[in-house]
């Protein structure tokens, strides 16, 4: 079998008739997944809860103590790996662990879940044995595929293994047998090839993981057909369930699909507002905030800044004027591949571009850390058109960690705009400052 699959299709965040843009679950992750290329920091602890808690509770501080083999110690090296992320120390003796635990496991994007649950699968397969023995599901074919290039970047110097995609397109013919020893692919098709065609026998598998659990549930039919996928599977076989966010209905799933388990979350770094200086601009229409942008953009990019706009076309203008004005400036939008916003943003960190327009739901949970000042052309506000405190949060607050001063600008045209930011400084009980853009003297 030859399972290499095609170029990565186009994923498209959805709008509505007003521009506005409609959140994407699994395109966000995937952007994550491609702009996270080293560990994500973080100073908080894990939070270990163990199915047995009499027993002893293992944690790793180097791969060494995992007594992996050469070839994979090698492969984890090769990858940069010097040791263990915070997620990693508690998880892979757990996985590892003779008998098999099953697992639920909850981190940001970015703190090392995929390495650890690849490096499971890899330790576990016996590759003398042709065929499917771990089973890994993801919500879409180019989340897949990212988890297959770690799959084969960690085990290159253990060829050995082989690694096949169950995504759609790959067609095989009922009863054929696959040889592969691992299995990557989305629930659709995992489970046509698991009952339907016959191509895996789910009875052999040892190790099933569960991947972005979150934006799994997310999408309709996913939930039922991981779990009738899980149904066919062994009892004994280990069963590993990942998410970077745990709402009620994520772990009501979670226990679902894994028995027994041992849970592993690291919390975020909190995010605050103290170390930011919050200021607003009154304006009265689109094209005053333009005018009172063009005062502070020299102050604005002494540092790098991100501008949020609430719509892909009032982005797309701002960008376009803001050129025409002779500023260089990078736009982030959502009907941009993934591959571009990943490009754009990669630029942006490498500070090709001091300024990034984007609208809300694009960047909406992407870390862009090195960022000091934020202009909210439009003010973060909820379907309903209240303020969306939590956004307006994680774009502005800083992790004590990276606590630097930064600078928020909150531009407002309108009475409603005006309500909204009242609402934030009620909701974070912090005055947030006129600002005369005339008299730029406050800023500096
Ligand atoms: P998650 O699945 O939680 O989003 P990943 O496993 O994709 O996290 O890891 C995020 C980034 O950090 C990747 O670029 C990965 O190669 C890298 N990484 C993972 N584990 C380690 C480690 N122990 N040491 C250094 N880098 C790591």
């Amino acid at each position: 079998f030859v399972f290499l699959p095609g170029t990565t299709k186009q994923v498209e965040n959805g709008t509505n008739v007003d521009g506005e843009e409609k959140e994407d679950k699994a395109a966000q992750s995937l952007l994550n997944k491609m702009i996270h290329t080293s560990l994500v920091n973080t100073t908080n602890q894990v939070e270990v809860l163990q199915r047995d808690p009499n027993s002893p509770l293992y944690s790793v501080k180097t791969f060494e103590e995992l007594r992996l083999k050469d070839k994979l110690l090698k492969g984890v090296y090769d990858m940069g790996f010097n040791r263990p992320s915070k997620i990693q120390e508690n998880a892979l003796p757990m996985m590892l662990a003779e008998p098999p635990q099953n697992l639920i496991a909850q981190s940001q994007s970015g703190t090392g879940k995929t390495a650890a649950f690849v490096l499971a699968m890899l330790s576990h397969v016996d590759p003398t044995n042709k065929w499917a023995q771990c089973l890994c599901i993801a919500p879409t074919y180019e989340l897949a595929l990212q988890t297959g290039k770690v799959i084969e970047q960690m085990g290159k110097f253990y060829p050995e293994v082989k690694l096949a995609y169950a995504i759609r397109g790959n067609k095989l013919d009922r009863g054929a047998k696959l040889q592969e020893q691992i299995v990557i692919g989305t629930p659709g098709t995992v489970l046509d090839w698991c009952s339907k065609l016959k191509i895996i026998n789910p009875k052999k598998i040892s190790v099933f993981v569960l991947d972005e659990a979150d934006v799994m549930i997310a999408t309709q039919g996913h939930q039922d057909q991981s779990i009738r996928i899980q149904r066919m599977l062994p009892k004994e076989c280990q069963m590993l369930l990942f998410s970077a966010t745990f709402e009620d209905s994520v772990w009501k799933f979670a226990e679902r699909v894994v028995p027994d388990p041992n849970i592993i979350k690291l919390k975020r770094e909190e995010e605050t507002l103290d170390t930011i200086k919050q200021y607003y601009v009154l304006c009265s229409d689109k094209e005053e905030k333009f005018t009172a942008l063009c005062n502070i953009y020299g102050a604005i990019t002494i540092a790098q800044a991100m501008i949020f706009c609430h719509t892909r076309r009032t982005a797309g203008w701002l960008a376009a004027e803001l050129t025409k004005e002779g500023h260089v400036v990078a736009l982030l939008s959502g009907e941009m591949t993934v591959e571009q916003r990943a490009t754009i943003i990669e630029r942006f960190r490498e500070g090709k571009e001091k300024v990034l327009v984007t609208t809300n739901v694009c960047s909406r949970g992407i870390d862009v850390e090195q960022v000091s000042v934020v202009i909210n052309f439009d003010l973060p506000m909820d379907k309903d058109g209240n303020a969306d405190n939590e956004t307006y949060l994680h774009r502005i607050g800083r992790t004590g960690r990276f606590g630097k001063r930064g600078l928020a600008v909150n531009m407002i045209d309108s009475k409603h705009s005006m309500n909204i930011l009242n609402q934030i400084e009620e909701h974070f009980n912090k005055k947030i400052n006129k600002l005369d853009t005339d008299d730029l003297d406050e800023i500096e």
